[in-house]
């Protein structure tokens, strides 16, 4: 009789089992909360999105973090989108009209809500248009100081924000949104990722300061910050103990070098992680005529420029219709015929920043 009880209740038994552990997994996968810290770098709380991102992840102190992984490595991930993608530009308050405008009118406008502007002026007619506009409380000059400043609040902005990837471009880049979700996608989700272009042919060199006075030579790849990079968010979190808040500035005075070495000494030196060396990101150091036109839709990144006395452009005549990319057509086509009365003034400026010269 009684083994007969059981063998009836057994059944009922392992349901409410079943549904107690679906219950405390969900439960688990929610309480991924954030923990407040300020910003260092901001003149003003808030321009636009920037209430959105008054939280920061604090991964160190994080003791559940491992468990609640495991858990959520057992759920299949979902798709990287575009908007995973915290794109952030770096610019000042000089380049707004000259170079930023263009950006506005090009690859941003496709990219707006998950585009930040890291500034360091305010610009009402920026602002004014929705753009995510940060401005911060760095100096507006291209010293280390300054420029690694602007970094720290970038990768500060990005640890608060909910996305899965940094991507830090400068003012004078043209971003391809559809190149930069495949090359990124093509990681394993949740990886440590560190991917970009370096400048150089070998390891930069540098002299890490000891205590003591005492130095010693240090070797690191870094990717040049002309070019664009990206950093996963599992990566990013690794970085926190030299890279959030004011450590940022601080790494960066240890090794006597701007904000994309000091990313390239955290990532390699610090963490002992190596770069991904990427052939898709393109700083204006780069002659691009050497790309073939058929591999520029496959750029994740492109910039404008001088080299050896030549415009820095590319000859995109043909790859993109207007129909097909209207935004992406009005750039090549401006880019080669800038009289056209459509082209955005704003074309018009950075190419005469540029004291341009067309064929
Ligand atoms: N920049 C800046 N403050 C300055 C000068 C430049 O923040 O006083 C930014 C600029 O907007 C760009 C980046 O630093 O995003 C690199 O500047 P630029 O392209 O003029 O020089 P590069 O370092 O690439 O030779
Ligand atoms: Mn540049």
């Amino acid at each position: 009789m009684i083994v007969r009880k059981l063998f009836h209740a057994l059944p009922v038994f392992a349901l409410t089992l079943f549904i107690l552990v679906l219950l405390d997994l969900q439960l688990r996968t929610r309480s991924d909360q954030k923990p407040n810290a300020p910003f260092a770098h901001e003149k003003t709380p808030s321009i636009s999105r920037t209430t959105a991102v008054t939280q920061h992840r604090d991964v160190v102190n994080d003791k559940q973090r491992p468990k609640r992984q495991r858990w959520r490595e057992m759920k299949p991930q979902p798709p990287l989108e575009l908007t995973d993608i915290f794109i952030a530009v770096k610019t000042t308050g000089r380049f707004h009209k000259t170079r930023l405008a263009l950006l506005l009118e090009t690859w941003i406008s496709k990219t707006k809500d998950h585009t930040y502007i890291f500034t360091d002026s305010p610009d009402e007619d920026v602002s004014s248009e929705g753009f995510n506009i940060v401005v911060t409380d760095c100096p507006p000059e291209h010293s280390h100081q300054a420029l690694s400043c602007k970094m720290a609040a970038e990768y500060d902005h990005f640890m608060a924000s909910d996305k899965k990837w940094l991507c830090h471009v400068d003012d004078d880049n043209y971003v391809n949104p559809g190149a930069l979700l495949s090359l990124l996608e093509a990681f394993p989700a949740d990886s440590d990722i560190y991917v970009g272009k370096p400048s150089l042919d070998r390891p930069m060199r540098a002299q890490e300061m000891l205590e003591g006075n005492k130095t010693r030579d240090v070797h690191f790849w870094f990717a040049t910050g002309g070019a664009g990079f990206c950093l996963s968010r599992k990566l990013a979190e690794k970085m926190a103990p030299w890279a959030s808040g004011p450590r940022f500035e601080q790494t960066s005075a240890v090794i006597m070098l701007p904000d994309d070495c000091t990313v390239g000494f955290i990532v390699e030196r610090r963490l002992g992680i190596s770069m991904v060396h990427s052939n898709m990101f393109h700083s204006h150091l780069e002659n691009l005529l050497l790309l073939v036109p058929s591999d520029i839709p496959k750029q994740v990144t492109l910039s404008y420029g001088w080299f050896e006395n030549k415009m820095n452009s590319v000859e995109l005549k043909g790859v993109f219709t207007k129909d097909e990319d209207p935004s992406r057509f009005r750039t090549v086509h401006c880019l080669l015929y800038p009289t056209t009365s459509w082209c955005p003034v704003a074309l018009k400026s950075a190419l005469s920043w540029n004291q341009h010269v067309l064929p």
